[in-house]
């Protein structure tokens, strides 16, 4: 038997109508706020996430699937969503001509060679979004509304960790402090953390490993080392999100791990105990310097991407209602081929007319069609009768009170109209 990959799952029945459902009040909210969906590729040249994520991030480094296809190209399977985003709002050339900002969304499949365990998988999918082509901290006060609401949307009690890192000058001055900082510590930091340190020593910050060590915790913090054009603007998005009445908190030991953030950065954080870390749902900054770096114009740019899985297994923990829909609105019922002949036509007839309906397609006895009609919890039965066809008449049966009525079978579909 062929099984699937590890790291891997296959979604169906109920899980796919809770996943239907997460993704259904997704488009909901993205559609008031204006964001439109959009789909890239699943893989990628390479180069697209060295250059993008980073040389020297987790990601690039242990968890992209990448390969050679059969025409000798490096592919890899992409593992975050922003950089594909941003690779076709280039190629496509999205800007210019009053077309911005471009507000995008995705729910899409992506890919990490990581350890699977609860709530981590090699495939998982992310829904994310990005607002392209302001830099005013109104652009970031959207973000992290649309992200919050979202989960407010969902049944999900969460908060805002958020955090600045500052323009280039802000970010470089705090580098150097960090440098200067941890040079005397490292051989107490993980063989990871040597290596960022001249590379890119935010990442310190973020140590997986490291994470619980006190000279992470004593580290230089961001907030310090702001120029006054920075701080400012980091007080002007709290501003913004106090008028959204969002509750947030900052976190100054927040860095988040890729390369190309700026200014913003936050996390959206879940309150489930049995999650511990898992309980980063979703996060996101500004990333002003990621459209040039991959040949396009300079534009700023801010954005979000939590994983759908991970939320829903959230909302199984809080013991949120799905809203799933488990019945059907008709289940037709009949006897013999003529019958049948009916029932087919029927069948087009009340779903072209919005009703949800179902046959019997295995020619199985009465008793049995009973029981298939229950299995799907239909409300009405419509049993179909030779001697009732012949007066263009059929049996209704209201499958909760067994009660039945005898329809002009022209008087159907207002029939179920008032009754459903
Ligand atoms: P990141 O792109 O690493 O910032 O991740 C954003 C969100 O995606 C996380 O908060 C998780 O909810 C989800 N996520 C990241 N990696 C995985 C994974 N391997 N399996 C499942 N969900 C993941």
């Amino acid at each position: 038997m062929i099984t699937k990959q590890k790291g891997t799952y296959d979604v169906y029945g109920i899980d796919a109508k809770k996943r239907k459902y997460v993704c259904d009040v997704i488009d909901a909210i993205c559609e008031k706020y204006n964001y439109t969906y959009m789909e890239t590729p699943v893989f990628e040249a390479s180069e697209l996430f060295h250059r993008s994520v980073g040389e020297s991030s987790d990601i690039v480094r242990k968890e992209t699937y990448d390969f050679k296809d059969r025409g000798e190209r490096s592919i890899t399977l992409r593992p975050e969503g922003t950089a594909g985003i941003v690779r076709s709002f280039i190629e496509n050339k999205m800007y210019g001509n009053m077309t911005e900002p471009v507000k995008v969304y995705y729910i899409e499949p992506m890919f990490r060679y990581e350890r699977p365990q609860s709530g981590r998988s090699r495939q998982f999918t992310q829904f994310g979004f990005e607002f392209i082509g302001s830099d005013d901290a109104i652009s970031d006060a959207e973000v992290i509304s649309l992200a919050y609401n979202t989960y407010k949307l969902l049944g999900i009690d969460v908060k805002v960790q958020l955090n600045t890192l500052g323009d280039k000058e802000s970010r470089d001055n705090y580098r150097e402090a960090l440098i200067k900082y941890f040079e005397p510590n490292i051989d107490k930091l993980c063989e990871d953390c040597k290596e960022r340190l001249h590379k890119n020593p935010l990442r310190i910050l973020d140590c997986k490993i490291d994470s619980e060590s006190d000279i992470l915790k004593n580290a230089p913090k961001t907030i310090d080392y702001l120029n006054v054009d920075s701080k400012n603007r980091f007080l002007k998005l709290q501003e913004y999100l106090d008028l959204m009445d969002i509750s947030y908190e900052i976190n100054t030991n927040l860095v988040r791990g890729l390369d190309y953030y700026n200014h913003t950065v936050f996390e959206i954080v879940g309150n489930i105990p049995e999650f511990g870390s898992q309980n980063v749902l979703g996060g996101g900054g500004r990333y002003n310097g990621l459209i040039e770096m991959l040949d396009g114009p300079s534009m700023p740019a801010v954005g979000f991407a939590m994983g759908l899985d991970r939320t829903i297994l959230a909302m199984e923990k809080l013991g949120v209602n799905f809203n799933i829909k488990d019945n059907i609105d008709v289940y037709i019922m009949y006897g013999n081929e003529e019958e049948k002949e009916t029932a087919t036509y029927l069948l087009q007839d009340l779903r072209l007319n919005g009703f949800i309906a179902e046959t019997d397609y295995m020619n199985r006895q009465f008793k049995n069609q009973f029981k298939s009609a229950d299995r799907f919890n239909s409300k009405y039965l419509i049993i179909l009768k030779n001697d009732d066809l012949k007066d263009f008449k059929v049996t209704v049966k209201d499958n909760t009170t067994k009660e039945e009525e005898l329809v002009n079978i022209n008087d159907l579909v207002d029939y179920l109209d008032m009754k459903l």
